[in-house]
C-alpha cells in the first residue's frame, strides 16, 4: 500500500528546471505552494531537480491479450521509475481497442494500477486492418475519453480511408497518431536500406517508405485540418519534410524515439535481435538530423516506443524475432544524455520534450507543469547518479537496447497524484 503522509507534505530544497532553488508543498494531491526553500521538510531534495512527470505518447502495454510480454500493471511500474506519470497505451492488443469497451477496460486497469494515468490510444481502423473505421465517436465519448488514435504497427496505408479518419476526428478534436510506413516498400524489409542490409544480405528498409507517407499525411492534415503527429520519425528527409510542413502552419507534431536518438544500424549489424526494431535503427547521418529537430523544436516530444516482448519472441533467428525493444525505464537517461550531457540544450527544453508538449497534444491538462494548483505529477532526478544498465528492473520483458550503456543521471523519485509511485529508487505498491 502506498502510504499517505497526511494532507500536507514538503519536499524542500528542490531545484526546478530554471534553476531556482524550492520547498515544494503538496496537499491533497495538488501543489499548493511553491516557498523558498528550509530545512526539514518531509523529505529533503537537496541536489535533485524537480521536473513535471514525463508523458510518454508512445507505449505499448500489451494487456489485453499478450500478458506474457507486459501487462497493465508491470508497464506502469516500469514507467514510474522511469518518472513518467502518464501513458498512452496503443491500440495493438488482443482483443485491439477498437471499440469503447476495450478503451474502458485497459483505462480502467491502469486506475487499479495506480501508478501513472493510462490512456488508451484507439486504433484508426477496426482490428488494425486498414479496411474499415473503428468506433472512434464512441471511444471518444467512453470514460476513457479517446482523444488519440493509431493504428501503430501497421500504417494507415489506404489514403482516401486516411482522409476520411482525419475529417471524421477534425470537429472532435481528435489526433492520427502515424505509423508512417508506404507497406509495399517493405515487404519482408528487415534492416535498413544501407550499410547494414549489405553487410548482413537483410533486406532492406528503405527510408522512402516512410518520407512518402510522412508527406502524403502533411498534405492531409491541411487539407482536412485534423492533427497529424508523426510516431517515431527516423530519417533525415523525415525530418526536413516535417520542418517544412510546420512552416507551412500545418496541423503537425512529431515524435523520436530514445533509441532511435542514440544507435545507428550498426547495431543490428551482430544479429542481436534486441536491435531489431520498425522502424529501423538508421544512419549516423539520420541520427544527427533527429537531434537537430528534436533541437530546434521541428520534433516536437520523445516517445519511447516502449515495445516489451517475452524473450521466446526475440531468442529467434533475426528474420523470425518480433520487432521492438523497451524504453520506458531509460527514456529520460537517453534524454538527459542527448540534450544535458551533450552541452546542445537545457533543462528547459527537456521538460517541453519528455513532458508538456506531449500533454498539450494529448490534452492532458494535469499533466506537464509544475505550478501552484497543478496535479502534483513530478518527475525527481538526481543529475549526477551515474549507472550502468544491466536488464529493466520492471517491465516483464528484458528485450532492453541499453544494457551494458553508462548513463550519467537517474530518476529518484516519481510522485503520481501527490504520492511517491516510485521512491528511493523503489517502485511504491
Ligand atoms: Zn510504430
Ligand atoms: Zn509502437
Amino acid at each position: 500500500m502506498r502510504i499517505s503522509l497526511g494532507v500536507t507534505m514538503r519536499l524542500s530544497n528542490a531545484t526546478l528546471s530554471d534553476g531556482s532553488k524550492v520547498d515544494l508543498v503538496i496537499k491533497n494531491s495538488k501543489i499548493e505552494s511553491i516557498e523558498k526553500p528550509t530545512q526539514g521538510g518531509d523529505f529533503d531534495m537537496e541536489g535533485l531537480i524537480a521536473l513535471p512527470g514525463f508523458v510518454d505518447l508512445h507505449t505499448h502495454l500489451r494487456e489485453p491479450g499478450f500478458e506474457s510480454s507486459e501487462t497493465v500493471l508491470s508497464g506502469s511500474m516500469a514507467a514510474a521509475s522511469g518518472g513518467y506519470t502518464a501513458v498512452f497505451a496503443m491500440a495493438n492488443t488482443q482483443p485491439v481497442t477498437d471499440n469503447a469497451g476495450t478503451a474502458t477496460q485497459v483505462f480502467e486497469l491502469g486506475q487499479q494500477a495506480g501508478l501513472v494515468e493510462v490512456r488508451p490510444i484507439g486504433s484508426v481502423t477496426k482490428n488494425l486492418e486498414g479496411k474499415e473505421l473503428s468506433a472512434m465517436g464512441s471511444m471518444i465519448n467512453s470514460k476513457a475519453g479517446v482523444k488519440i488514435f493509431s493504428d501503430d504497427g501497421h500504417c494507415v496505408s489506404d489514403a482516401s480511408l486516411m482522409k476520411t479518419a482525419m475529417e471524421y476526428l477534425k470537429p472532435l478534436g481528435g489526433v492520427v497518431a502515424q505509423h508512417a510506413q508506404e507497406p509495399t516498400l517493405t515487404i519482408g524489409s528487415q534492416v535498413n536500406d544501407g550499410e547494414v542490409a549489405k553487410i548482413t544480405g537483410l533486406k532492406g528498409w528503405p527510408a522512402s517508405a516512410e518520407e512518402s507517407i510522412i508527406l502524403r499525411d502533411a498534405l492531409l492534415s491541411e487539407q482536412t485540418g485534423c492533427q497529424l503527429h508523426v510516431c517515431h520519425v527516423t530519417t533525415k528527409l523525415g525530418v526536413e519534410l516535417i520542418r517544412w510542413a510546420k512552416q507551412r502552419g500545418f496541423p503537425i507534431s512529431a515524435e523520436v524515439t530514445p533509441h532511435h536518438l542514440m544507435f545507428t544500424e550498426l547495431m543490428a549489424s551482430h544479429y542481436n535481435t534486441s536491435y531489431k526494431v520498425n522502424p529501423p535503427l538508421r544512419t549516423q547521418a539520420d541520427t544527427e538530423a533527429l537531434v537537430e529537430g528534436l533541437l530546434d523544436g521541428t520534433i516536437d516530444v520523445i516517445g519511447t516506443d516502449h515495445a516489451p516482448h517475452a524473450a521466446d519472441l526475440k531468442d529467434q533467428d533475426w528474420t523470425q524475432a518480433a520487432f521492438g525493444m523497451t524504453g520506458l525505464e531509460q527514456g529520460y537517461q537517453v534524454a538527459h544524455k542527448v540534450l544535458i550531457k551533450s552541452g546542445l540544450s537545457d533543462w528547459k527544453r527537456l521538460v517541453e520534450v519528455m513532458s508538456s508538449k506531449a500533454a498539450t497534444i494529448a490534452g492532458l491538462g494535469n499533466h506537464g507543469n509544475l505550478e501552484v494548483g497543478s496535479e502534483a505529477n513530478i518527475a525527481i532526478v538526481d543529475p549526477n547518479q551515474k549507472s550502468v544498465v544491466k536488464h529493466n528492473r520492471y517491465s516483464k520483458s528484458n528485450n532492453n537496447p541499453y544494457i551494458g550503456q553508462e548513463f550519467d543521471s537517474a530518476v529518484a523519485h516519481t510522485l503520481f497524484r501527490g504520492k511517491f509511485s516510485y521512491q528511493d529508487s523503489e517502485v511504491v505498491v
